[in-house]
């Protein structure tokens, strides 16, 4: 395989490395990557994915036995038609690739989770219980004047969050960068939040486990509950009082908040305390929330996925029904159920779950595996070796990703097409 662009550079991309889906890239060059408006995570991105280019990384293996692709796609429908129950985990993928997967399911009766989810699902649970309200990347960008970030300093998975929505002054009503505020986030990673000039964020407490009972307590200082306390979670009700104050007297307060930084048990409760307080601070003026991504398609597989079945992943296909259960449809639980495991993830070279399953693996080339499946096919890379689509974090737009260089690799929808055909 060799890098092969797809046109003469400089070519525009749009990233896929996390959920910000910049699409005002320019790939200069690739030896070594060279990317105008790429930050150091677009770039790990890029020079991973070109770097995805000796020959052996084209081949598919069955029991790591070098094969052809049309070998390893009737080993993997094989393995299916013998399957009961399959899992089909990971799904590391875009829009295109989760629609072939859904089809996929639903003939051969597939629990389908993606890796993410269990971050994924706090969120989910929070909505299902009582909706929230969230809102856009250009709305923040448009008319926030106060965001918090809760238990997440943004930058360091979503790195030009500040560039693009803070600090870039050329939004629609002239406004001033928004106020940075962080809540349960350490010192030192707080420094993205640091303005160009200089200015840094606000910090109100450094340790994330103790960002529930803040919470909390802000949602009681909101409606003049009284705390007979000094401090809560080693922070004063002083400075709560004065962040309640502040967040009362915005315009456009925004809360952000990142599921996957939230680890301490039922996090879904913290999340619920988020969105009572946004919904409380619409009572008298206007705050939104603004969920962040875990990244690998997760808001494009999902949202794929609940528009084809009406549910997120963590969802199944029984004869033709979809049936959906965030607790026992896990990968973790399922793995123990089910009877045969596809593993998919084709941004990253991720390895799948150890398991002694009959299992088929569809990924990125570079795939290193932890143990040998009985059937590897390596395919393209989403917005590297083909096109297609993605949904923002936000899941208001979605975007188009490039095919920049020509390859041998199948894309990931091909190959799952072929292996339903197979199954008829
Ligand atoms: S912020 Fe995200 S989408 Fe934008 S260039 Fe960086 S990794 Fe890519």
């Amino acid at each position: 395989m060799k890098n092969n662009l797809n046109s003469p550079l400089p070519i525009s991309v749009t990233c896929p490395a996390c959920g910000m889906l910049c699409d005002d890239l320019s790939l200069n060059d690739i030896t070594p990557v060279s990317i105008k408006n790429g930050c150091a995570k677009s770039i790990a991105f890029f020079e991973q994915s070109f770097k995805s280019s000796n020959e052996s990384a084209c081949t598919p293996s069955l029991s790591g036995k070098p094969t052809d692709l049309n070998t390893a796609i009737k080993a993997a429908a094989e393995i299916l038609a013998k399957s009961q129950a399959p899992l089909f985990a990971g799904l590391g993928t875009e829009v295109q690739g989760m629609r072939a997967i859904m089809r996929l399911a639903e003939k051969s009766n597939a629990t389908l989770d993606h890796m993410h989810s269990e971050s994924t699902v706090r969120n989910t649970l929070t909505m299902q219980n009582g909706g929230w309200l969230t809102t856009t990347l250009s709305e923040i960008k448009n008319r926030a004047d106060v965001i918090l970030a809760i238990g997440t300093d943004i930058g360091s998975s979503h790195p030009r969050f500040f560039e693009k929505l803070v600090w870039d002054s050329a939004n629609l009503f002239n406004k001033p960068s928004s106020e940075v505020i962080y809540l349960g986030v350490s010192e030192e990673n707080a420094k993205s939040g640091t303005s160009p000039n200089g200015k840094p964020a606000s910090i109100i407490g450094n340790d994330p486990s103790k960002v529930p009972e803040i919470i909390n307590a802000l949602n009681a200082l909101l409606i003049n509950k009284k705390i007979n306390t000094e401090t809560i979670g080693s922070i004063s009700v002083v400075t709560l009082q004065a962040l309640v104050e502040k967040l009362k007297t915005a315009r456009y307060a925004v809360i952000v908040w990142s599921a996957s930084s939230f680890k301490f048990s039922h996090a879904e409760l913290t999340i619920q305390s988020i969105v009572q307080l946004i919904n409380q601070l619409n009572e008298t003026t206007r705050a939104a929330g603004l969920p962040l991504n875990s990244g690998d398609g997760d808001s494009s597989v999902n949202n794929t996925s609940a528009w084809l079945s009406g549910y997120p992943t963590r969802n199944r296909f029984v004869n033709g029904k979809p049936e959906y259960d965030n607790y026992h449809f896990s990968t973790q639980k399922q793995l123990q159920n089910s009877d045969a495991l596809l593993w998919i993830s084709t941004f990253n070279p991720l390895s799948p779950p150890q398991t002694t399953l009959p299992s088929i693996v569809i990924g990125h080339p570079d795939t290193k595996l932890d143990s040998t499946p009985d059937v590897f096919i390596p395919v393209g890379i989403p917005g590297v070796d083909h096109a297609g689509t993605m949904f923002r974090m936000d899941s208001s737009i979605t975007l188009p990703l490039k095919k920049l260089r020509n390859n041998e690799l199948p894309n990931l929808s091909e190959v799952i097409n072929r292996i339903e055909a197979e199954l008829a």
